[in-house]
């Protein structure tokens, strides 16, 4: 198959029928640029009451993943080809649109979505090539954290998005964030329209867009300003900004 086929392992396989089923993802099901196959953990236990979780040796609070049920799911899945396995967990590297890109470049992925306390770590350590993480803050589970890594990556696949510039320009993709956007009418309440947008000057329309851009990741996050190589323009332009704050 050519695309992207994505596995996605967990104890809510439910979770998953709706988000996938609207939108640009869906149109990307349709188009065959990806294939999400949802795997439910249980179907990879052995006993009556299909259990997926134990508790911690050692005492404390909470359950931790099995490994077995865990172990064979991926076997199971790797076993046709294999795939890069990731984990969801805040203890991961956070997700970044760089991230999300180096993954919709792969051939099939498989995601673990954790539950409880987390995984048994030997699971971690054995059976796992990447740990994502979507924030620094804690969810209840890894089902919503896996939404938001595959929404990052499907867009990013090659036709999947009608108009493959958007991407290219969306906040993070040059490390800047994106500039505002103004739609009919012209004149909203009182509040206009910035006059350049309506002068069909395209040179205009681009410099005062690059600006913006400059502005709000200066104002907003100037770390990333760091970590990009500004061309001679990017440094006038900012040498601009900056007079005119001072
Ligand atoms: N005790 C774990 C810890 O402190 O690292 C947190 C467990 S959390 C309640 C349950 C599961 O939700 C995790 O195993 C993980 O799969 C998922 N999860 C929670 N927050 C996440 C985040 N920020 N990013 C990715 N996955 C997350």
């Amino acid at each position: 198959m050519s695309g992207l086929e994505i596995n996605i392992v967990t104890i809510f396989p439910e979770m998953f029928l709706s988000p996938f089923n609207e939108s640009i993802i869906k149109r990307a099901i349709e188009k065959g640029s990806v294939r999400i196959n949802i795997l439910d953990l249980r179907d990879f236990t052995h006993d009556r009451h299909r259990v997926t979780d134990d508790y911690p040796y050692g005492g404390g609070a909470g359950m931790i993943m099995k490994p077995e049920p865990l172990s064979e799911a991926i076997e199971k899945i790797n076993e046709k080809a294999p795939s890069r396995v990731i984990l969801m967990t805040p203890q991961g590297e956070r997700l970044s649109q760089s991230k999300a890109g180096e993954l919709s470049q792969e051939k099939r992925i498989t995601i673990l979505c954790g539950r409880y306390e987390g995984v048994d770590e030997r699971i971690r350590e054995h059976f796992v090539d990447d740990e994502i993480s979507i924030g620094d803050y804690i969810l209840t589970g890894g089902e919503i954290p896996a939404m938001v890594l595959i929404d990052a990556i499907v867009r990013l696949i090659p036709g999947v998005l009608g108009d493959e510039a958007s991407a290219r320009e969306d906040s993070f993709s040059s490390n800047l964030l994106e500039y505002p956007h103004y739609t009919r009418p012209a004149n909203f309440r009182g509040i206009k329209v910035p006059e350049v947008l309506l002068s069909g000057d395209h040179e205009k329309i681009r410099r005062w867009r690059r600006r913006e851009s400059l502005k709000r990741t200066l104002d907003r996050r100037p770390d990333l300003l760091e970590e990009i190589e500004l061309s001679d323009e990017d440094r006038e332009i900012l040498g601009e900004i900056r007079r005119t704050k001072t």
